[in-house]
């Protein structure tokens, strides 16, 4: 186990962390994953916001509300779905993490995943999704795909998507989104009932 995976508690909680000096000064709290420790489902953002932030959880505010509509449609519960972000402290001014705070934060994020094993990914946004696939991402052409991405020592089914929050600015964008997460359902078994049947295997 390495030295990242050390670090992380039972409830995969980094706990305290000072590697990113400007995250340091601009956060407010480090801002943790959410949800269950053996979640199926993984959904990665790029990191807290300032309602993030001040609330000391992922995707809350007008983009969380957006996240749990998707969830809801899809027949999807936001309690069964682990909510987490590539840096867990909130840039200054609301900018994109930068390279180094990302590599900062990769270890803990590799060893979360490695600990959740999840059947699936949700990368939300073109940084996570950039980050966790390790090239140029087009996001609106290529959300809704499904790739495999390394992470730590494993490959892992991710389905790329764009972030919530571009729905509120492009109103087209929305029903593209809610048909990922309801994607994201379908290939985790969540939406089985229906159909008895897992779609796993199709892709
Ligand atoms: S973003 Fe991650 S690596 Fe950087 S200070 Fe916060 S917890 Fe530590």
């Amino acid at each position: 186990m390495s030295e990242d995976a050390d670090a992380l508690d039972e409830n995969l909680c980094v706990g305290s962390c000072e590697r990113c000096p400007a995250l340091v000064d601009s956060r407010s709290q480090i801002v943790e994953g959410v949800g269950p420790v053996d979640a199926d489902l993984v959904v990665v953002g790029e990191g807290p916001g300032a309602n993030e932030d001040e609330a000391g959880e992922p995707f809350v505010g007008r983009s969380g509300d957006v996240l749990d509509e998707a969830f809801r449609d899809a027949g999807l519960a936001r309690a069964d779905v682990r909510i987490t972000n590539c840096v867990r402290c909130r840039p200054p001014d609301n900018r994109d993490p930068r390279t180094d705070e990302l590599a900062n934060c990769r270890g803990y994020l590799e060893a979360e995943i490695a600990r959740l094993d999840p059947d699936l990914i949700v990368t939300l946004g073109k940084v996570p999704s950039e980050h966790l696939l390790g090239r140029s991402v087009g996001i609106t052409a290529e959300s809704g795909d499904v790739v495999d991405a390394r992470l730590g020592k494993a490959s892992r089914r991710v389905l790329l998507s764009v972030h919530p929050a571009a729905t509120l600015y492009d109103r087209s964008q929305r029903d593209g989104f809610f048909e990922t997460i309801a994607r994201a359902a379908d290939l985790i078994g969540a939406s089985e009932g229906s159909s008895g049947q897992s779609r796993l295997g199709e892709f």
